[in-house]
């Protein structure tokens, strides 16, 4: 095995466990798509007995997958909701878990109507400002949920300064890192004990297949993330894991591209006359500006903007004559995407409670691809004039 602990991200993205085939030399890692393994005695097989436990191609991303994440243990799941499932169901009931008020939605939605009636309660709380926090905190607290940046609203929470109140109060600290992308931030760096990935969105990055992913450093946690993934079976197949290590090769470049488009897009809607607000922290007048420079590498290419005048037909009128940006839930894929939370992913929490969190009428979030930025810009500006 190449040693991958020096190695810089992008060798780390391309050659991070991953050695050619022993069987063939293939240079890419084979699909095995396979349920199970001849065993050549009772007890004596290669490491492999049945593809739940482990299959050589899922092992593969998940080697490599830590790698880029800087941690020592991968696991891949069917989606990014049967990682979220797996974390959660390390807790026992009477556990509390303090969470990111912010939240992706169907994150909530497992929460709320699915481990809520097993015992686990849950504290939503901006934690913009990390004191928010510290009101939640009690005996019982086991688990501190972080997203960031959030969605959409792109709100940057300091993951340092949670680790310190996780730290101090003996709980654990997970990191839903699917906006930033290990390119751009490093969660277990900055003192989180496990992160989270949906990686249908930028890690596999061409909306071709759904995954979910956990990493962490700490043994004693990957053995309960294995015994889970293994006893509950939420695993992804062979030929997924094959396609989010093909994404993870380009990752690097992907990204960098997206950053710098998202860069000019959220630019040139900061000065056209018909957008009210636009939310990305890359901005210096975004106020979490300095958290993102000091836990982030870049600011990535998902931007929310609201029109002037705050109307809903405006927003649908936008997203209805973008040509390059196509109406879809989703994001971090090649191509431009584009939504709106109130109608869409928003659209089952009440208005008040909506437009509490930013989360007006005319709210338009973008997930900027990585096609050519003049293209996307005159797009868009086409459709706001
Ligand atoms: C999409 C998404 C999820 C859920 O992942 P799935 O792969 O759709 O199950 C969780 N968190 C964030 C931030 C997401 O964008």
């Amino acid at each position: 095995m190449k040693d991958h602990k020096n190695m810089k991200f992008a060798t780390k993205a391309i050659h991070a466990g991953l050695e050619p085939d022993s069987a063939t030399g293939a240079i890419m890692t084979p699909i095995y798509q396979t349920s199970t393994y001849v065993q050549e005695e009772i007890g004596n097989h290669k490491g492999y007995a049945y593809s739940r436990t482990l299959n050589p191609t899922r092992d593969a991303l998940e080697k490599n997958l830590a790698a880029i994440e800087n941690g020592n243990f991968g696991a891949c799941f069917g989606s990014g909701l049967a990682a979220i499932d797996c974390v959660i169901k390390m807790l026992n009931p009477g556990d509390e878990v303090i969470s990111t008020n912010d939240l992706y939605g169907g994150s909530y939605r497992i929460f709320k109507t699915i481990f809520e009636k097993y015992g686990i309660k849950f504290h939503f709380v901006p934690m913009d400002d990390v004191s928010h926090i510290h009101t939640k905190v009690n005996s019982n607290t086991k688990l501190i949920w972080v997203e960031t940046p959030t969605n959409p609203m792109m709100n940057i929470i300091d993951i340092e300064a949670v680790a310190k109140i996780s730290k101090s109060n003996n709980i654990l600290l997970a990191v839903d890192n699917t906006f930033a992308t290990p390119y751009l931030q490093t969660p277990l760096d900055l003192g989180a004990d496990i992160v989270m990935h949906s990686a249908t969105k930028y890690l596999g990055g061409h909306s071709d297949v759904v995954m979910g992913a956990l990493v962490c450093n700490n043994e004693k946690i990957a053995k309960e993330i294995y015994r889970i993934q293994n006893s509950s079976g939420a695993v992804c197949g062979p030929q997924d894991s094959f396609l989010v290590l093909r994404g993870i090769k380009t990752l690097h470049l992907r990204v960098q591209r997206h950053c710098e488009n998202g860069e000019k897009v959220a630019r040139m809607l900061a000065k056209h006359p018909k957008v009210d607000k636009v939310y990305w922290p890359g901005f210096e007048s975004h106020p979490n500006h300095e958290i993102a420079k000091k836990q982030m590498r870049g600011f990535g290419g998902m931007i929310s903007f609201s029109l002037i005048g705050n109307k809903m037909e405006d927003a649908h009128a936008l997203v209805k004559k973008v040509q390059l940006f196509s109406l879809a839930e989703s994001l971090g894929g090649v191509e431009s995407l584009i939504g709106h939370p109130a109608t869409m992913t928003h659209a089952s929490i009440p208005k008040e409670e909506r437009e509490k969190n930013g989360i007006v009428d005319s709210l338009i979030r973008l997930s900027v691809g990585v096609e050519d930025a003049e293209d996307l810009i005159a797009d868009l500006e086409n459709a706001l004039n």
